[in-house]
């Protein structure tokens, strides 16, 4: 069955705008920056929509699928577009499901909750932790998939072994039909007449019906006999679910790929979450022996048993993961314990006895602490996207990456594999969910060079046939056909099969027009394969949009991460065409931080920006640059705070200064809601002449502090703080002259002028052996500094600097001294910790925290969302206010479910946020300042 004939290209302008009419326009999108950002999903495919939908209603489901049957336009459904096999692209509708995101009940008693498709696994699972409760199917993508695509693809994961896949897992869906009307697809008892009553209201429902009456012998004879299957529809499913007595939807709709019809909800079934977990990591010398161990390891019932071969955990780097040069292979077991009666440590201890039979390159790693376990974890599960690193061309390619053979013959299928791949000269990565027989296959191939192209499409067809001719397998356990196994589900199931299958579809989809060339398609699987992002260095994972604050708030890719390295590294790209996202970027750098590619969107962003600096921020900073003329002013501002800094005179100060913010940003302003920091009238550096050393650069101490703008300018107690800690630990730091660090000057374009200052402080803090902040961006810009100044002169001082830079919670973590601490107060506070991006992208995650649970009188509560970005982002709370506000509201959710006194944090950007956002429901404190009120207390 081939897709419909497309639309055709004049009428694509009408597309957008009839959908603007009919949903909101709001809703509907059509520009150069949306249409290149839903160009692609996690697969090696292009195709380039008219229109995107993001609909919040089932009535917006409903209007658009009626209008693409009407006019024949191909529609096809997305959530977080993670999928590697091209299922949520297409040439006509994209309907993004994302901003339909609601838990609508939840039922911790019966263990179900009733939710919508837009909700991503971890936020899901997130909220079901807190009733002890758990979704089973875990894709190794769960950070970042939502549930519409779990359940189109009937995804599955490591933990299938024990909760089996999302089709195990449904009760019921809410389908939209391609008639525009609505079907509830439960599990209807053969005998209950509402069933009956569907079967004549609904004719796609009674052609099914057939079909599984007339060729139940044929479905069961091509039954698949391996663990797991996602290839077709699930036609056995629904044969299983007649036998029981039930006419079993749900089995239909989930794997169906958005090719029978659109998810508006799903009630799915929950498990307790166990009370304890082990995870074991066990490197073997030889594969065979893994072959012969995995019967062994599956008699402890294990709820993951996965696998990495040879080449992959040498792609991955051994060095870098701790993997011993001579190990084979690796596996990955976990085991829960669900009642206080079952000990994980003898199971461990068993474990290893066992293990120690066979020749392992190491002992095996055996994790309780749920910190160390996600740190076995962290590998495996960005596995893909890691492979990115491994060459600038060869990348990894998915076109045979989720077979299925007998679990018994695993190292079979590997040793197969290997040979193939050597013969062909190919690296491979092979990896995967042993304990089904589900292996991930993953060449790196060059696709734009003919001989690897051709060595794809060869691998393709020997691969494919070999495992359902030697191995009796499956092509396709868990990922869905797409675009990518389409022509070959043919094959798998033979005509008479799949013929069934192009009925299901007719009946269902009779005008062709829901997700088109996806699962039931002739094409060969090489038709748009996107040969231009495939030698870029971005595996489009999303993994960055999971971290992304404006993702968050705004649920479109073109407000992504993900989508901003597409847009900005187009051939099409233009500041013109994509101003307006291009400014929307936070320059937060969680994305970096997450990129298991090593790609930094932020920087590629800040490139664009540099080749069109904002004048109206040149102007502010270059007198910013004159230090001395600037600090007279803001002393002047310093002495009339008490004035402008009344309400009234903020809404003044507000609406005057509107035209002139503009010059900044569209929606810049100085919000009257703003908490601001009291400005300083003596600066920090007037309050410690004596540490500033005097004529000339030559260092008189160890240690300088690099106070920044903000804890000299501001009056908050920061600067003292962090100048008395250093003195508690022995060191009289200098304050050395400097410039502001850079992070704000480049977020605005200002490139040559962040470097000017950079040039200065280079120069300032050249002779000491450490350079402390306090503040979180000027940790991470001096840090950086050796990428601002890339194959320039100054990059060797710049790459000297940064090993010097410590923030003070790692100037204090490695002290020796340890000043006495005490309480202040009698009753213990709980205290957070708000983990600033800038902190965490230059590294330093776990001192402050150590800092904060080793303070007398404080009770550490890891709250959650600690790691996400809290919206202020330098200015960013000046350039676009309202929406700094949509982001700062999940911290502020999160901070009152830890139930925290106190936020401490390191960003003077942050304190201001929280602050604004918190309104004086939690105190905001730097954690120098919790640290010297502690050594205050001791010495009182
Ligand atoms: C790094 C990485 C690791 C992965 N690991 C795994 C893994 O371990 N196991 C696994 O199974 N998969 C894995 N995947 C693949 C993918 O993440 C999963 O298939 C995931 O469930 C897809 O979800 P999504 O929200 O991204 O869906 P999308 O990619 O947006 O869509 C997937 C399919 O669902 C359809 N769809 C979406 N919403 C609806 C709706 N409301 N109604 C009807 N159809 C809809 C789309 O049309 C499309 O056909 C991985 C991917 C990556 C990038
Ligand atoms: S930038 Fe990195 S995290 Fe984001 S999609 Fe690309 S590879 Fe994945
Ligand atoms: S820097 Fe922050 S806002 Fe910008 S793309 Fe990365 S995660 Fe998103």
């Amino acid at each position: 069955m081939t897709a419909p004939t497309l639309i055709l290209p004049d009428r694509s302008h009408a597309i957008a705008s009839d959908l603007r009419a009919t949903i909101g326009a709001d809703k509907v999108k059509d520009d150069y920056s949306t249409l290149t950002a839903y160009a692609v999903d996690a697969s090696i495919y292009r195709m380039t929509p008219k229109a995107v939908v993001l609909v919040e209603t089932e009535e917006d489901i409903a209007a658009t699928v009626r209008y693409a049957v009407q006019r024949s336009i191909p529609v096809t459904p997305r959530a977080a577009g993670t999928n590697l096999t091209g299922s949520a692209i297409g040439s006509g509708i994209i309907l993004d499901i994302s901003r339909m995101n609601r838990i609508l009940e939840l039922n911790r008693e019966e263990r179900w909750a009733r939710i919508q498709p837009g909700i991503v696994l971890a936020e899901l699972n997130k909220r079901l932790a807190r009733d002890g409760l758990l979704f089973g199917p875990d894709p190794s993508s769960g950070e970042m998939c939502k549930l519409g695509g779990m359940l189109a693809n009937n995804s599955s994961g490591p933990h299938t072994l024990r909760y089996g896949a999302v089709k195990d897992n449904v009760a019921a869906l809410r389908v939209c039909l391609q008639s525009g009307e609505w079907l509830n697809a439960k599990a209807y008892g053969l005998d209950d007449p509402f069933c009956a009553e569907l079967l004549k209201v609904h004719r796609p429902l009674h052609d099914l019906w057939s079909l599984l009456q007339d060729y139940a012998a044929l479905i069961s004879q091509k039954r698949p006999t391996v663990s797991k299957n996602s290839c077709g529809y699930n036609l056995f499913g629904l044969a299983d679910g007649l036998a029981r007595g039930c006419f079993d939807l749900p089995k239909l709709f989930v794997g169906s790929e958005g090719t029978l019809g659109l998810f508006s909800e799903a009630t799915i079934t929950l498990v307790e979450k166990p009370r304890a977990t082990l995870t074991a990591l066990i490197h073997f010398h030889r594969l065979e022996d893994v072959g012969d161990a995995v019967p062994k390891l599956l008699e402890f019932r294990p709820s993951a048993l996965e696998v990495m071969d040879a080449n992959t955990l040498n792609l991955i780097g051994r060095p870098k993961h701790g993997i011993p040069a001579d190990a084979a292979a690796t596996l990955l077991v976990e085991l829960d314990a669900d009642d206080a009666g079952i000990d994980l440590r003898a199971q461990a201890e068993r474990m290893t006895e066992i293990c120690r039979r066979y020749r392992l390159a190491s002992d095996p790693v055996m994790a309780f602490d749920p910190e160390q376990r996600d740190q076995l974890w962290k590998a495996r599960k960005a596995l893909y996207p890691t492979l990115y690193r491994f060459d600038p061309k060869k990348k990894p390619i998915n076109f045979v990456d989720d077979v299925v053979v007998p679990a018994e013959r695993i190292s079979e299928l590997i040793r197969y594999l290997e040979e193939f791949f050597a013969g062909q000269r190919v690296p491979v990565a092979i990896f995967g969910h042993i304990g089904n027989g589900n292996a991930h296959i993953i060449p790196l191939l060059d696709v734009n060079n003919q001989d690897d192209f051709q060595k794809m499409v060869q691998g393709y067809h020997e691969i494919h046939q070999t495992v359902l001719g030697r191995f009796g397998g499956s092509i396709c356990g868990e990922h869905g056909d797409g675009r990518v196994r389409a022509e070959y589900v043919k094959t798998m199931f033979g005509p008479e099969l799949y013929n069934l299958f192009v009925r299901v579809k007719q009946s269902f989809d009779p005008s062709g027009v829901l997700n088109p060339g996806i699962k039931i398609s002739d094409k060969p699987f090489t038709d748009h394969i996107d040969y231009e992002r495939l030698s870029k260095s971005c595996a489009t994972c999303a993994k960055c949009n999971a971290v992304c604050p404006v993702y968050d708030v705004f649920q479109s890719e073109d407000m992504s991460s993900r989508g901003w390295f597409e847009i900005v590294t187009d051939k099409n790209y233009s500041y013109l065409n994509s101003k307006r996202v291009v400014e929307a970027c936070l320059n937060c750098k969680s994305c970096r931080t997450a990129c298991p590619a090593g790609v930094d969107v932020s920087q590629l962003i800040l490139d664009r920006r540099a080749e069109h600096p904002n004048k109206m921020a040149g102007l502010i900073f270059r007198f910013h640059a004159q230090t001395a003329r600037f600090e007279q002013f803001l002393k002047l501002l310093a002495r009339y705070q008490s004035i402008w800094d009344r309400p009234l005179m903020r809404r003044l100060i507000d609406r005057v200064t509107k035209p002139f913010m503009r010059g900044l940003a569209e929606t810049a302003r100085l919000s009257p809601q703003l908490v601001l920091p009291r400005l300083a009238t003596r600066q920090l550096r007037d309050r410690y002449p004596e540490l500033i050393p005097q004529g000339g650069p030559a260092a008189r101490s160890p240690v300088a502090y690099f106070h920044g703008c903000a804890a000299n300018y501001f009056d908050d107690g920061v600067g003292d703080a962090v100048i008395a800690v250093l003195r508690k630990h022995g060191a009289e730091p200098d304050l050395p002259p400097q410039r502001c660090s850079g992070t704000p000057i480049e977020t605005y374009g200002h490139r040559a002028l962040a470097k000017e200052g950079a040039r200065v402080n280079l120069a300032s803090m050249a002779g000491y052996d450490k350079v402390v902040t306090g503040c979180a961006s000027c940790t991470l810009m001096l840090k950086d500094y050796p990428t601002l100044f890339a194959g320039e002169p100054e990059q060797a001082a710049a790459q000297a600097l940064a090993k010097r830079v410590t923030h003070i919670s790692e100037f204090v973590s490695q002290s020796p001294v340890k000043p006495a601490m005490a309480s202040q107060q009698p009753t213990k506070c709980k205290v957070a910790y708000h983990s600033s991006c800038h902190l965490r992208a230059a590294g330093v995650t776990k001192e402050p925290r150590a800092i904060l649970r080793g303070l007398p009188g404080v009770e550490y509560v890891e709250m959650p969302d600690a790691d996400r970005c809290a919206g202020g982002a330098g200015t960013y709370l000046v350039k676009d206010f309202e929406t700094s506000q949509r982001i700062v509201e999940r911290k502020r959710q999160a901070i009152e479910q830890s139930g925290a006194e106190i936020v401490a944090t390191s960003c003077p950007a942050c304190m201001i946020q929280l602050r604004t956002g918190l309104q004086g429901t939690a105190e905001v404190k730097h954690v120098a300042q919790l640290l010297q009120e502690a050594y205050d207390a001791a010495d009182r």
